[in-house]
């Protein structure tokens, strides 16, 4: 049976820091907001253990003690949160209508931070050998290889945080890139140089993930993209990072995006939809930090705000 929930003046889908922080704004500034976590409560960030570059935090900061403490605050001052994942939006209001499985929840003002989800190969075999081998979450799978041989794919920050970390546990680590020059910053690149356990593939694909469901993943195959030769490398494990896909399916057909699926914003975190804001990396290809997702989460709660006392001064 469909339960529809008394509205609220700002639902907020998400909760990693754009969420979060639009979540502090709008509690303090009265608009009592929901926050629907979705399937990754925390966001990205509870992935990772070291992040260095979040301002306040001198010695550092594990990623799921950072995000549980945003929670904290949004909770201090009366934020509501809900566990779920949106399945569908209706985005012709206000009222604007959110899913949750059988349940509806209603909003004056809506802000959309549901981020972005790692990208895979598209081989055919890796969601088979998911879980058996190939994971895109070191953080979460790296204990379970100790001493073994890995393959981290991708040349970004993320790859080579990986690899970092991996080398905590697996005896050598590979990183296989597409080109000869990495994107990662500067430090990151210096660290993995660094680590005699990691070694490099450059312009190098997986071309196949050798390995079965029952005995998990035994290789990869690498393809050489300026000679076209291919070899085989043994390896344990698999970890994909090659970036991220921003998670706007919902809002197809609904909003404004650019080629890349992401949502196009104007003046701040204003969609196409007024009432409806966006921030984080749902919206943002370019910088993709954690800063800059928590400030245009405190935009998004701002200009949400802003909306709302407007509607209210048309009424009165
Ligand atoms: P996300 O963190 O992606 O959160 C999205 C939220 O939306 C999640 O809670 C998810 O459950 C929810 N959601 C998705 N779909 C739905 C739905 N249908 N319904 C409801 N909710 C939904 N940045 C740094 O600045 N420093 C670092 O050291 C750093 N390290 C990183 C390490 C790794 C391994 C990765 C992957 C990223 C790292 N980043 C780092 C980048 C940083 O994590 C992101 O820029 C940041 O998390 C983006 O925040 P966000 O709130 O926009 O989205
Ligand atoms: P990214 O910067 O987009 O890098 C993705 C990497 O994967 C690139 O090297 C790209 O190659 C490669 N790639 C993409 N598609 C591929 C494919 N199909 N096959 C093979 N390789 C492919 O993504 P990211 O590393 O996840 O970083 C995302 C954001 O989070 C960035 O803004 C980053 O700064 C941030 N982040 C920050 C930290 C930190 O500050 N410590 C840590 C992690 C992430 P090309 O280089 O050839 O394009």
């Amino acid at each position: 049976m469909t339960t529809v929930h008394e509205a609220h003046d700002t639902i907020i889908l998400g909760s990693g820091p754009a969420g979060l922080t639009a979540a502090i704004y709008a509690a303090r500034g009265n608009c009592c907001p929901l926050v629907i976590h979705g399937s990754q409560p925390g966001g990205q960030l509870t992935t990772t253990t070291d992040i260095d570059n979040f301002p306040g935090f001198p010695e550092g900061i594990d990623g799921p003690t950072l995000m549980q403490q945003m929670e904290d605050q949004a909770r201090r001052f009366g934020t509501a949160f809900v566990q779920g994942e949106v399945t569908r939006v209706d985005l012709e209001g206000p009222p604007f209508r959110v899913w949750v499985e059988d349940e509806i929840y209603l909003c004056t003002s809506l802000v959309i931070a549901t981020g972005a989800s790692p990208r895979m190969l598209g081989l055919p075999n890796e969601w088979d050998l998911y879980g058996r081998g190939v994971s895109v979450c070191a953080t979460c799978d790296g204990f379970f290889y100790k001493e073994k041989e890995l393959v981290v794919v991708g040349g970004g920050d993320t790859a080579l945080e990986e690899a970092a970390f991996l080398t905590r546990f697996a005896r050598r680590v590979t990183v296989v890139h597409r080109r000869d020059t990495l994107r990662a910053s500067p430090p990151l690149q210096k660290r993995a140089r660094e680590n005699e356990r990691i070694g490099f593939r450059w312009n190098s694909v997986v071309s196949a993930i050798l390995g079965d469901k029952e005995a998990g993943v035994r290789g990869v195959r690498l393809k050489h993209l300026q000679n076209g030769q291919e070899e085989e490398l043994a390896c344990d494990g698999v970890f994909i990072a090659i970036g991220h896909t921003p998670n706007t399916a919902l809002f197809e057909g609904k909003l404004e995006m650019d080629e890349g699926g992401y949502l196009v914003t104007r003046n701040g975190t204003e969609t196409s939809v007024p009432g409806v804001f966006a921030a984080g990396d749902v919206q943002d290809h370019q910088f993709r930090q954690a800063i800059t997702a928590a400030g245009s989460g405190c935009m998004a709660a701002m200009q949400a705000e802003r909306y709302l006392e407007t509607l209210q001064q048309a009424k009165s």
